[in-house]
C-alpha cells in the first residue's frame, strides 16, 4: 500500500510529476506476443500436472513490491495472499467484525492441501497501512473509528475494520520505544513509519501462530515462518532462517533490515520474533 504522505524531493509547492499511464491492454498484448512463446511448455506442465508450490508468501499489496521480481521466483513457486498492510488476522471468532475468512482460507488451503513447508510475512518500507495505523492512533475514538464533528466515532469504513489486525503492531511500538531496542542491526531506524513495518512483520508471524494447522505443523517440524523486509528504495531485502534448533516455534530474520528479538506482547503462542 502506497504511503499516505510520502516524502519526495518534489520542492514544497510544486506537484510531483505524474506517474507514466500503465495502458494495462497494451502490456497484456505484449506479453502475448512477447514473453507466453517463453513461458508455454512450463506453463503448460503446471497445468498438467498441478501446482505444488512449498512457499505461502504473504506480502502487502503495494504496488511497489513486485513478489515475483524480489523472489526470483517462476510460475508455480509462490502461494501468494497479498493484502493491505500485510495482515494474517487471528483465526475467525463468532461475531460481524471478526469475519476475515479470506486469509484464514488461504493459510487452511496452503498448509493443509498444498502442504507447504515453508509461510513468509513480507513488509516493506513506507508501507501506507502502518503510517494509516500510526495516523489512526494519534486521532480515533476508542473504537477505532475517527471522531465526527460531535465527537463521536463515525461507522468505521471497511479499510478501519481491516486495519485493526494491526493495532496489536501498535502496541510492540510502544515497547519497542519504551525498551530502546535497535530494530535494524546496521543503521538506526529511519522513523515510526519503519519501525512500525518492521514490528508488523514480527505480530503478524505471532497471528499465524495462532491457526491450528499453522502451530501443529511448526510443532511437527513440517513448517517454518519466515519474517522479512524490503526497502523500497534501496531495492534491497533480507531474510533469515527459520526454526530455531530444538524449538518448536519459529525464528525469524536476525540479520540487518530486519527486527530484533523483542518479546511480543499477546498472551498466544507466538515465534521467535525477527
Ligand atoms: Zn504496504
Amino acid at each position: 500500500m502506497r504511503q499516505s504522505h510520502p516524502t519526495s524531493p518534489t520542492r514544497p509547492g510544486t506537484k510531483p510529476p505524474t506517474p507514466p499511464f500503465l495502458d494495462l491492454s497494451s502490456a497484456i498484448a505484449t506479453f502475448q506476443r512477447d514473453t507466453a512463446p517463453l513461458v508455454r511448455e512450463e506453463l503448460g506442465r503446471l497445468a498438467r500436472d498441478g501446482q505444488r508450490p512449498t512457499q505461502l508468501f504473504l506480502a502487502c499489496a503495494d504496488s511497489r513490491l513486485v513478489t515475483s521480481m524480489i523472489t526470483s521466483s517462476r510460475p508455480g513457486d509462490l502461494f501468494t495472499v497479498r493484502n493491505v498492510g500485510n495482515l494474517v488476522p487471528p483465526p475467525p471468532s463468532p461475531g460481524p467484525e471478526t469475519v476475515c475468512d479470506s486469509v484464514a482460507a488461504a493459510i487452511e488451503y496452503a498448509v493443509e492441501v498444498l502442504r507447504v513447508t515453508s509461510i513468509t510475512v513480507c513488509g516493506h518500507s513506507g508501507c501506507g497501512a502502518m503510517q494509516a495505523l500510526l495516523n489512526a492512533a494519534a486521532t480515533a475514538h476508542p473504537s477505532g473509528a475517527a471522531p465526527t464533528a460531535s465527537g463521536h466515532p463515525a461507522r468505521p469504513s471497511p479499510l478501519t475494520r481491516w486495519l485493526r489486525h494491526g493495532r496489536p503492531s501498535l502496541v510492540r511500538l510502544d515497547d519497542a520505544v519504551t525498551n530502546g531496542r535497535p530494530l535494524i542491526a546496521d543503521r538506526p531506524v529511519a522513523d515510526d513509519v519503519e519501525r512500525l513495518c518492521l514490528l508488523n512483520v514480527v505480530q503478524q508471524l505471532g497471528h499465524l501462530m495462532e491457526h491450528t494447522c499453522v502451530s501443529r505443523r511448526v510443532a511437527e517440524g513440517q513448517l517454518r515462518l519466515h519474517g522479512m523486509y524490503f526497502h523500497v528504495a534501496e531495492a534491497r531485502r533480507d531474510t533469515s532462517s527459520t526454526r530455531r534448533q530444538g524449538s518448536s516455534t519459529p525464528s525469524c530474520p536476525t540479520h540487518p533490515r530486519t527486527p530484533d528479538a523483542t518479546p511480543p506482547p499477546r498472551p498466544h503462542p507466538r515465534p521467535t520474533p525477527l
